[in-house]
């Protein structure tokens, strides 16, 4: 089935303490249609780049089947650009540079083609840019998950409440969650944010793993323990990008087919932190994906 994603198409420059990069490619959107492609064989994408983004990687997420009609090339202009530096425990991180260039006034046009897209993945942009997406859509997908950040609750939050009553599954982290319920318990919070809109909601709790809320069902996966976490970013992202694949490909939107989404996801995101950018979704195999799912199955098995 096919998947449509929206997001940011970016430079990024990264700090961790095992190293720092120059300019190089990120993204919310570049990190969800990479995850995704692994499952969804046929992913369109809408967002926007300037004249300075490098055709290689337009290339190589056209070669794992991602049509990019939906993607604007702005002549002229600069692709969005985001720096941030992590402190020692990985888990925090300080936003250094946002440069919105292209992604300002960006206008999310729907190409003819993808009129009748069956899912949609709306990665962190504006909720204003997130609705206007849904809006436009003359049917309306079997399934829609979003993703949003606390700057957007910071300085769009009757935006964001109003774009969260046509969504079905929100992808938040814990602080997010608490920031947007005013609730420290994440089942109190569920409760609050559920009846904002979503009927499904994620909470990612990072190298905690992540919770699935739905009515009064709550599924937990956990995150693999890995030895050396390189850099997070996009791994929010890539979890994303893994869930709604795998939720396309399968074409099943049940609460019991979000659990095997939501390990895909997790799986995902696993290698996603092993490298930094998006160097490692761009080498793994289906084989390692698959092999890392037996043993996110393995972790959390037992018998009682
Ligand atoms: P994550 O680590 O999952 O939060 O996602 C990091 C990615 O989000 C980076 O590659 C950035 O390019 C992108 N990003 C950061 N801030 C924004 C923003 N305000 N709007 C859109 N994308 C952003």
């Amino acid at each position: 089935m096919s998947l449509l994603t929206v997001g940011s198409v970016a430079f990024d420059a990264i700090e961790t303490p095992f190293g720092k990069t120059d300019k190089i490619i990120g993204g919310a959107g570049t990190y969800i249609a990479l995850a995704a492609a692994f499952h969804a064989k046929n992913q369109k994408i809408v967002a926007v780049v300037g004249d300075d983004f490098p055709q290689e990687m337009l290339t190589l997420l056209e070669e794992k089947g991602v049509d990019l009609e939906g993607l604007q090339i702005k002549q002229g202009e600069k692709t969005f650009f985001w720096s941030g530096r992590y402190h020692n425990d990985m888990n925090s991180r300080d936003t250094l540079v946002t440069e919105l260039n292209v992604l300002e006034h960006f206008d999310p046009i729907i190409p003819e083609k993808y009129q009748g897209v069956d899912y949609l993945m709306l990665g962190n942009l504006s909720p204003q840019v997130q609705r206007m997406v849904i809006e436009r859509l003359t049917v309306r997908p079997k399934l829609i998950a979003m993703d949003t950040m606390n700057f957007w609750m910071d300085i769009a939050l009757d935006e964001l409440k109003n774009t969260l009553k046509l969504v079905d599954v929100l992808i938040i982290n814990d602080e997010e969650a608490r920031q947007l319920s005013h609730e420290y318990s994440l089942v109190k919070a569920a409760k609050v944010i559920r009846e904002m809109g979503p009927k499904y909601l994620i909470i990612k709790k990072g190298e905690h793993g992540a919770l699935l809320f739905h009515h009064e069902n709550i599924f937990f996966a956990p995150a693999l323990p890995l030895e050396e976490v390189f850099d997070p970013t996009g791994a929010g992202d890539t979890f994303a990008g893994g869930f709604m694949g795998y939720i396309a490909a399968t074409d099943d939107a049940s609460f019991e087919n979000m659990k095997r989404a939501i390990i895909t996801g997790s799986a995902m995101a696993s290698f996603c932190v092993e490298k930094f950018g998006t160097e490692r979704l761009t080498e793994i195999t289906k084989e390692e994906i698959e092999q890392r799912v037996q043993q996110f199955v393995a972790l959390a098995n037992f018998n009682f």
